[in-house]
């Protein structure tokens, strides 16, 4: 295999702030050394781009699912359109996925009810889930604890907990961790910590772009390119160096999205 570069596991390029420079903003991702992208749709039309896109890109894959918080506005036929793009080629994931019980914009138990649809689609076809979850641990331990017994698995994306035990148990059901923005953030030094317990073989580093822009360059939207500050922190939180961090970070990203290698995955 290639030296490693940087994965960026969860962009929304898809996403309209992107239309007016989507090209710039790859060849600046490409410049920071980031060498794949895992394009994550969130409902019907940007997972159906999320697929279009990465058949565009050679260093991208795509991840199709509807968000809890668009569940409610989705049809029957929405969920039905999203199980037969998770069948293509380009697509090495089911998601995001999850529960959001801050937000009200689909009912907990319309939200648990996808949620659980999500599980057996990636049950059927063998790939790891992306899962959101703000306000949700219990929920969420009993739903992908039962699923991790049948097989399932998956990422937390954007980790943003304090909370030892939710990690733990996550971790024994074999999830990976992935670190967005927020762990740069100056008031998450708890966090910070926090990550030393996730074993090295399940840290994953994401942007979650246009959303939670790292420092320094909060204020602006985000993009692929500042997914190397997230890893910088990282490496800095959990004393590593920022190169053996790579190589981890590149190792784990394949293990978990191992459709990702079926065509050659190439740096730069
Ligand atoms: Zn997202």
């Amino acid at each position: 295999m290639s030296a490693p570069g940087l994965v960026d596991t969860h962009a929304h390029l898809m996403d309209a702030a992107f239309d007016a420079d989507r090209d710039a903003v790859l060849a600046r991702a490409s410049a920071a050394g980031v060498a794949a992208l895992v394009l994550v749709g969130y409902d019907l039309p940007t997972s159906r781009a999320a697929v279009e896109l990465a058949r565009r890109l050679p260093w991208a894959r795509a991840s199709v699912g509807i968000h809890p918080n668009s569940a409610a506005e989705s049809t029957d036929q929405d969920f039905e359109a999203v199980a037969s793009l998770a069948r293509m080629p380009e697509v090495v994931a089911i998601g995001e996925t999850g529960l959001d019980y801050y937000r009200d914009y689909t009912p907990p138990d319309r939200q648990r009810r996808a949620l659980q649809w999500h599980l057996r689609l990636a049950r059927e076809l063998a790939l790891p889930l992306i899962v959101h979850n703000r306000e949700a641990d219990a929920d969420l331990v009993d739903a992908l604890g039962a699923a991790a017994a049948l097989g399932v698995r998956g990422v937390l994306h954007c980790f943003n907990s304090n909370d030892p035990m939710y990690l733990d148990t996550m971790l024994d059901a074999g999830y990976f961790v992935s670190l967005a923005g927020p762990l740069t953030f100056k008031d998450a030094a708890d966090l910070r910590t926090i990550v030393a317990r996730v074993p090295l073989d399940r840290l994953l580093v994401e942007t979650d772009c246009p959303y939670l822009t790292p420092v320094p360059h909060r204020g602006q939207r985000n993009e692929p390119a500042f997914v190397r500050d997230t890893a910088s922190c990282l490496a800095e939180s959990i004393g590593l160096t920022f190169e053996a961090l790579l190589e981890r970070l590149w190792g784990n990203s394949l293990r978990l999205f191992p459709a990702f290698e079926r065509p050659p995955l190439e740096v730069g």
